[in-house]
Formats: structure tokens, sequence, C-alpha cells
């Protein structure tokens, strides 16, 4: 009989989402004429940018005629955009990243799940703690060695650095799901780390949109020595709303390299190159060009408003908690709301509170690791409507119990 790959019986059962949506649908069957606000998902809710939208249907027209369809992508990505990406991103913030380090893909979950590919068995991993679930699930599945860096008040959500000398190592930062951020400084310190112990960082830029405060790098690359030691992974899921479009890239430095068991240093540009050619064909040209758009003045003007009306939901959200008298993390160059749960109860407890009390759904910190138990994360994705209902309503749950 086939036998199937032994390490996915050592990962968990996405857990988390499914528990979550579980609750809610059993509170729904039990009292069908309360309504639910949800402040948990990490999904999008405005609309895409009209600029991204017109370069979209313009570029289906383009499919309906012979003389400017277009079959399979180039691997990488179409020109047009690796070079808007270039300019836009990193040559107007003086970065130095060149077109061929540019990997065009259907988005960050993949490649930091696929990055994995070319590296080997036997290295070291490192993986804050929280986390986005895509690390140690993907590391997991592939029976990797991992230890966590707990993130927590006590360190400012700083991750010390590893007992057990690290060769991969993965940051998230502006942090999903702590909304937490590294100052350059400290940033700074890791690619040292790196450098020092010949290791890999492994950089998920997925939130570098929303970043507010003039000392918070939006790339690794905006640190020295950052090209030796990292990999960047970016999206437009959250900076333009592209989470149902589909599109992201990967920043894989020429001045990578990684040895084989011989000793010999490969290039891990050459090598991502060679896994993507083999197993991905490219994101579809339509989206593409929709992802252009994001770089015209029009995009950018309305995809800044976008961020800028998030991020105004999670000042709204904030405020209001740290009224109540909580702590609360993040909510300022992401958008996140990390808070510390009332009066010690576990994650699941105040999710269970939150839900029969005053019908408000988060997410229960402790679903992205250990470190995570005793807080809870809201999301600044939601509509202001909504968002404000959400909060007037926690405001009752827990202004009455306090005071
Ligand atoms: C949303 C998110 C991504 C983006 O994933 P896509 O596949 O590009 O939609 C990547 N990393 C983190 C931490 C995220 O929260």
């Amino acid at each position: 009989m086939v036998k199937i790959n032994e390490h996915y019986t050592e990962i968990g059962n996405n857990y988390l989402f499914a528990e979550v949506a579980k609750r809610v649908r059993e509170f729904k069957a039990n009292y069908p004429e309360k309504q639910v606000i949800s402040l948990g998902i990490g999904d999008i809710t405005q609309a895409i940018a009209p600029a991204v939208i017109e370069a979209i249907h313009k570029a289906t027209d383009e499919m309906s005629d012979a003389k400017t369809l277009r079959g399979y992508a180039p691997d990488a990505g179409y020109d047009f955009l690796v070079n808007a990406i270039l300019k836009h991103e990193f040559q107007d913030r003086g970065i130095h990243i060149e077109a061929d380090e540019i990997f065009v893909s259907d988005g960050a979950k993949s490649d930091t799940g696929n990055i994995g590919d070319i590296l080997g068995q036997d290295n070291q991993i490192a993986i804050t703690d929280p986390a986005y679930p895509v690390y140690v699930d993907t590391n997991l599945m592939s029976g990797r060695n991992i230890e966590l860096l707990p993130c927590t008040p006590d360190n400012h959500f700083v991750p010390p650095f590893p007992k057990k000398t690290a060769d991969v190592i993965y940051l998230c930062y502006p942090n999903n799901p702590t909304g937490t951020v590294l100052t350059k400084d400290q940033l700074k310190l890791w690619v040292d780390y790196a450098i020092e112990h010949q290791s890999l960082i492994l950089f998920d830029a997925a939130y570098e949109a929303f970043v507010s405060q003039e000392n918070i790098p939006h790339s690794i690359f905006e640190i020295e020595g950052a090209r030796q030691v990292a990999i960047e992974f970016r999206s437009f899921s959250k900076t333009a709303g592209f989470t149902g479009l589909r599109c992201g890239y990967t920043i894989v430095p020429k001045d990578l390299f990684a040895k084989t068991s011989k000793g010999e240093k490969l290039s891990l540009n050459a090598l991502w190159k060679r896994r993507q050619s083999t197993k991905f064909n490219g994101t579809a040209y339509i989206i593409q060009r929709g992802a252009e758009a994001v770089f015209t003045p029009e995009g950018q003007t309305q995809t800044k408003e976008t961020i800028a009306y998030y991020m105004q939901n999670a000042k709204i959200i904030k405020e209001a908690l740290e009224s109540l008298g909580l702590s609360c993390y993040g909510g300022v160059n992401a958008p996140y709301i990390w808070c510390q749960t009332p009066d010690k109860m576990t994650s699941w407890e105040f999710f269970d509170l939150l839900l029969n009390k005053v019908q408000v759904v988060g997410t229960p910190g402790s679903g992205f690791g250990a470190s995570g138990e005793g807080f809870f994360r809201f999301t600044a994705f939601g509509n202001r409507e909504a968002t404000l209902q959400a909060v007037e309503r926690i405001k009752t749950c827990l202004g009455t119990e306090n005071n």
C-alpha cells in the first residue's frame, strides 16, 4: 500500500479557525435571533482600488483578441510588474535589488511554505512564538527541528536569540498576530547574528505597507549586510486587497549562498529559480496587470486610503480596549491588536465570554502558539460600522464587570 509522508501525522489539525467557526456556528444555532460581529478575520472587507479593477478589465479584454492574447506567463513574473516593483519598492527607497532577484508568485503563503524545498532537512530552525502557522507547520511537514522564540511583554515582543544556533530564522515584521514591530537597530542585531552564524533569515514583510513610524523598516534590505543573509516575502494581499486575486513576490538576493554536504557553495537565487521554473507556471497575466496598477499614482492614492481606513479601525479598537484597562500591543504599524485577556482568563475563556455575552468574535492568541496563551487578537480589517459596534459591545461586556 502507498505510504504517507509520516511527518504529516505530527502537525495539528488547523484547529484554530475551525474551532472558532464551530463555536460561532453552535452559538448561532442556539440563539438565531442574535447578530454576531467578527473582529477575528485576517481578510479584507473594503472594495479593491478602482485603478486595479480598471487594469484587470483592460487585461481581460486583451484575452479576447488573438493579437493581444497572453498564454503562459514567465515563471518569475512579467517585466512590466517586476520593473514596477523594483522602482517603487526598492530603487525609490534607495535599496539595492536587481530585477532577477524578484520572483513574482501567487502569494506569500505559498512562497513561505515552499521555500523549504531548496533547504536541507537537517537545518536547525528558529521561529518566533506566537507566529503565522505556515512556518511551524511546513517545517514539521518536512521533519525539521524547531526552536520557538517566545515573544511576550517581558521582552517587549523582541525575539530572544536561539539557545541552539539556528541555520534558518523566520521573522515576520510588522508581525501577525501581535502587530508589533522591530526597529532598524533591533533588526540589525538579527542580521548581525545571521552573518556571524552563517544563518538564513526568512523575512515575511506581508504587512510592510502598514508601517507608519519613521525608524521601522519596510524591508530587511534596508539593513546593511542583509543581502548576504536574507530572503524577503511580500504580498499584494494586505497591501492592496489581493487576498482573492492572488499576487505576491519574493526577493532572493544573488549574494546568498548555502552549502552542499560536500561543502560546495551554491546560489539560493539559482536554486529558487530552478524550483519555481519546475513547479510553478506564473501568476495570471490579468492579475499581474492589476498588481502593476497598484504602483500608478491613482493606485497608490487609492490603496493608501484603504490602509488608512483600516488603521483608523485599529486606533478605535486599541483606544477602546485601553480605556477598559487592558494591555494592548500593535495596532500602530500593523492591522492587528494583540490584547492581554482580563483577569488572567485563558484565550479561549475570553473568546467564550465575548461570544456568549456580547456576540463579538476575535481570535484566541493560544492558537498561534504557546506564548499566545492569555492573549487575544483583534483585526482592523472590518468595516467602520461593525468595528464601532463591536467596540461598544466589548465596553458593555467588560465595563460593567470591571467598574
Ligand atoms: C496574510 C499573510 C500573508 C500573505 O499571504 P498571501 O498568500 O500573499 O495572501 C503572509 N504572511 C503573513 C504573516 C500573513 O498574515
